[in-house]
């Protein structure tokens, strides 16, 4: 039997320090295990009163099954014999309800070196106990949905092997369930493809959001895109986390994509030529019956002009369109004066219209940009602006410099029919229409800001919205001036 030095105090100072443990049960008992003193923090943790518990066994403070099984026994042999017993296990309260505590056993001696007892130290884990379960059923919720899931998507542990995975991941890959769990992802996804890149990017990241990787595809010679996203997830004081990863193929929306961008290109080059023939054959006509032809035939041939024109203007838009977004456009810098650009186009608009164009605030300021790309920009936010208030009669434009930053903010505000803030935000992108009721009824491809800011961006700077969705919006962007 191996002794502890353990030290000789008087029994008042033993007490002082037991008392003082609050959130520790301290507790000693005699030899037979039957208690002696008992602190404050034992009566919290347990729910007994000193006076009430001394004279007790201490086995009152073990569940049923561990009483059954001696369990108390052997911790006061475990102590006698290594000099401490500890363990964690449930212990029972008063009130019958369990708790998970952690327990330290030491012989207690008296001055003659005398066996007289045990002290038992015990220390309430429930909070920890729970906070661990806690983990572990979200462990477990999670493994279900990741299997469940149609997705592409796996757990991996800490140690980055394969924990569980959705039936469309093995699909993904051709892999069979049983074979591959627990090893390593990156050796499970090198039978496949490259995954240097996924595994740079997991050692410098916790997390990110698709990383391409290349997936080639051996029954047809083709390469898939997949985009890959990765989260660490239930990362505690104890674990150190595992990660959730999810696999996107996105091959076949590129295709389409490109499938789309192949074809309005191929439309608008291929339409523009017999638009021009049938320009050409309508001026020809229209000289060869000087003279000759009716009012009637004048107006037909007008319109024929007229809606070529705008058949042209659609094919350029394309164009443009096409040449923005494969980043093949060329910008022709020149200092020029934003003022007389404005006027020009302002000029050229109110010809034609049927609203008032007002220059509130101007400047002579000088920018440095693409003339022709910025009346572009200008035309089509002046033009929209009388479109879409059909039951207003002004626009006004400004020309605002702010010396400080040394820019020109230009302007344009109508009091028509607004755009609302869940509206604003998809406005700049190809195709995208707001759903005014109003606007439903007025004639547009929603090309044209998705042109316009592609055009001020490569200008550095963007357009932005004001409106609060009733009363007529403001469009503006900013320019360096020189
Ligand atoms: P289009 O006018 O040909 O549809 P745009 O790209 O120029 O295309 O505009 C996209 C959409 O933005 C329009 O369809 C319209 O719903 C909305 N919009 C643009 N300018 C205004 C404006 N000044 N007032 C209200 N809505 C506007």
């Amino acid at each position: 039997m191996s002794t502890i030095n353990y030290p000789h105090f008087s029994l008042d100072f033993h007490k002082n320090i037991l008392e003082s443990l609050e959130d520790y049960g301290v507790f000693t008992t005699d030899k037979q295990g039957i208690v002696t003193s008992w602190n404050k923090g034992a009566e919290n943790v347990l729910g007994y009163v000193e006076q009430e518990i001394c004279g007790q066994s201490a086995k009152i403070i073990f569940t049923d099954e561990d009483r059954k099984n001696e369990i108390p026994e052997h911790e006061f042999t475990e102590a006698m014999e290594k000099g401490r017993g500890q363990d964690e296990r449930y212990h029972q309260r008063k009130d019958g309800s369990l708790f998970w505590a952690s327990g330290l056993v030491f012989p207690l001696y008296d001055n003659d070196q005398k066996h007289i007892g045990f002290t038992k130290i015990l220390r309430n884990l429930s909070n920890r106990k729970q906070a661990e379960e806690e983990v572990l059923e979200a462990r477990k919720y999670a493994q279900s949905i990741v299997e469940t899931s149609k997705e592409p998507i796996l757990i991996l542990n800490a140690d980055l092997s394969i924990n569980s995975a959705s039936k469309s991941f093995f699909k993904l890959f051709n892999l069979d369930k049983h074979e591959v769990e627990n090893l390593n992802l990156f050796e499970v996804l090198s039978r496949s493809l490259d995954p240097q890149a996924l595994k740079e990017q997991m050692q410098s990241y916790d997390s990110f959001e698709n990383l391409e990787l290349i997936h080639p595809q051996k029954e047809t010679d083709e390469e898939h895109i997949l985009l890959v996203s990765s989260r660490k997830v239930f990362q505690t004081f104890k674990s150190i986390g595992q990660f959730l990863l999810t696999f996107e193929d996105v091959t076949f929306g590129r295709k389409l994509e490109q499938a789309k961008e192949d074809f309005m290109n191929i439309a608008s080059h291929e339409l523009k030529t017999p638009i021009s023939v049938i320009r050409s054959y309508t001026q020809l006509l229209g000289l060869e019956l000087k003279g000759k032809s009716n009012d009637r035939v004048n107006k037909i041939l007008k319109r024929i002009l007229h809606q070529s024109d705008q058949l042209n203007k659609l094919t350029s838009l394309l164009l443009d369109v096409s040449a923005f977004n494969a980043g093949n456009i060329n910008l022709n810098k020149e200092p020029f004066v934003l003022l007389e650009l404005v006027l020009e186009i302002a000029a050229e608009i109110a010809e034609t219209a049927n609203h008032q164009i007002i220059l509130q605030e101007i400047s002579d300021v000088r920018v440095m940009a693409d003339r022709a790309r910025i009346a572009q920009a200008i035309t089509n936010l002046i033009t929209n602006a009388i479109k879409y208030s059909p039951d207003a009669d002004t626009i006004h434009l400004n020309l605002q410099v702010d010396e400080g930053k040394k820019s020109v903010r230009l302007s344009v505000q109508d009091y028509g029919i607004g755009i609302s803030l869940h509206n604003q935000q998809d406005l700049f992108k190809r195709f995208s229409r707001s759903n005014h009721t109003k606007a439903r009824n007025i004639d547009g491809f929603g090309m044209g800001l998705y042109l316009s800011q592609e055009i001020i961006k490569a200008h550095q700077s963007q357009i932005s919205i004001i409106s609060d969705g009733e009363n007529g919006s403001i469009f503006y962007f900013d320019l360096d001036v020189i």
